[in-house]
């Protein structure tokens, strides 16, 4: 089942640069870092009542992130969804018809597995389906 808005995923081209936009927009907040090997990204979060906005740079050529900027540059790039089994919604939305881009949950920030759902199918816009690793 699908919950609650986990968060929303923006891609930056360079994560210093995204920090010090939010830092003035925001006034001093702290941001959570990891890198996401996965997903070949830099991930700087923060949160506003509750809800986590996910600055994501590419570390690599290899990363969606990378060829996300270069084709659309860069902007809103996910909202992601939490999910209370994983594999039972990703079965669920399938059958429903909509594209999964991962069958099956890769690792992602926040200790999380994430799979996410091709945008064709959920009118241009990409979601994310997460649920922390058991
Ligand atoms: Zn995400």
């Amino acid at each position: 089942m699908i919950e609650a808005l986990d968060h929303v995923g923006i891609a930056v081209a360079n994560i210093e640069d995204a920090k010090a936009m939010y830092r003035s927009l925001f006034g001093d907040i702290t941001f959570h870092e990891e890198i996401v090997e996965s997903q070949h990204v830099h991930v700087a979060s923060f949160s506003i009542n509750g809800v986590r906005i996910e600055l994501t740079a590419a570390i690599n050529e290899h990363s969606p992130i990378a060829q996300f900027i270069e084709k659309r540059g860069e902007g809103l790039h996910h909202i992601a969804f939490r999910s209370t089994g994983l594999e039972n919604d990703l079965a669920d939305v399938s059958q429903k018809g909509f594209t999964l881009i991962n069958n099956i949950p890769v690792p992602g920030a926040h200790n999380m597995h994430v799979a996410f759902l091709h945008p064709k199918s959920t009118g241009k816009v990409l979601i994310e389906l997460c649920a922390p690793k058991s």
